[in-house]
């Protein structure tokens, strides 16, 4: 499904977070590992105000394991709660519910006073689109709850799934847009493929990510594409990668959209190793 998001859609999408925060004791927020900044919605911080949040890091495998640690590092500087998990290979989700379980506590502490012992803490997971939301729901809750779909004629309400004993989960995830404003933040969430590929013009999308990796990542392209050393010109990356893989044309020259589609599909698919595109000291 393409999201566009439109001034109306980002409202709704706002409104719509604000009345599931009412119910809730503590906010998830997914992120990309890769770019965990550009990744994170630029109205967020305003809008969850009362509620402790857990940031997590999404998709630790596909990242640069040397700079998911910095960034770790550098949220819990911060004095935010920061943690990583890989929901293809379910790591991390036990760390998760300790952070959320601790994050409430103040809360159930609170209502335990009141008297009320054995409510469940209550959280939600918000992110922007392809960042993880619905596969991590599904990790948490497992296979045997699937969330009830839309009946004609029936309102759909948000229902609560249960992971664990102790711990409800919005079945809904707050979805939010990302920050378009910036081009090297939309450079970046189009690299991840968080921005929907007919949008894009993949030769900046690839310039950028050859830029970016010819500065930190300078033997990756060179191996992958077993090149002898490095093109002088940027142009020259596209010559020479588009070379070697046969992306030409009729009279012979470079199909330079061919070969950036190609270099941008590799990436997505680690072919040219675990690539983070953001660093915390930039
Ligand atoms: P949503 O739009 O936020 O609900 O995102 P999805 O849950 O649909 O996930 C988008 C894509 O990311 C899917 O192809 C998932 O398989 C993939 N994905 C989710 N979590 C991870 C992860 O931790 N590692 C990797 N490699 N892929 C993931």
């Amino acid at each position: 499904m393409t999201i566009q998001w439109f001034p109306g859609h980002m409202a709704k999408a706002i409104r719509l977070i604000k009345e599931s925060l009412n119910q809730v004791d503590v906010v998830i927020e997914l992120v990309d590992a890769r770019i965990p900044e550009s990744s994170r919605n630029p109205v967020l911080d305003e809008t969850v105000t009362d509620q402790p949040r857990v940031l997590v890091l999404m998709k630790p495998d596909m990242a640069d394991p040397n700079v998911t640690k910095q960034w770790l590092q550098h949220y819990r500087d911060l004095g935010q709660t920061a943690l990583t998990i890989d929901a293809k290979k379910n790591i991390g989700i036990s760390e998760l519910i300790a952070a959320v379980t601790e994050l409430a506590e103040p809360k159930m502490e609170k209502l335990r006073k009141k008297g009320i012992q054995h409510r469940s803490v209550r959280a939600m997971i918000v992110g922007i689109p392809n960042v993880g939301k619905s596969t991590l729901i599904n990790r948490l809750v497992g296979k045997n709850q699937a969330t009830t779909g839309n009946k004609p004629g029936v309102t759909r309400k948000n229902q609560w799934l249960k992971v664990g004993k102790k711990l409800e989960l919005l079945d809904t995830p707050g979805i939010l847009w990302p920050k378009f404003e910036d081009q090297t933040v939309g450079l970046r969430l189009a690299a991840t493929g968080a921005i929907k590929d007919e949008r894009l013009d993949f030769s900046d999308v690839v310039l950028y990510l050859i830029r970016y990796m010819k500065e930190y990542y300078p033997k990756s392209l060179l191996e992958r594409y077993k090149l002898q050393e490095e093109p002088e010109h940027d142009v020259g990356w596209f010559e020479e990668i588009g070379r070697k893989r046969g992306c030409l044309m009729g009279g012979g020259d470079i199909d330079f959209d061919a070969t950036a589609e190609l270099i941008l599909r590799e990436y997505r698919s680690e072919k040219l190793g675990r690539i983070s595109l953001e660093r915390p000291e930039q």
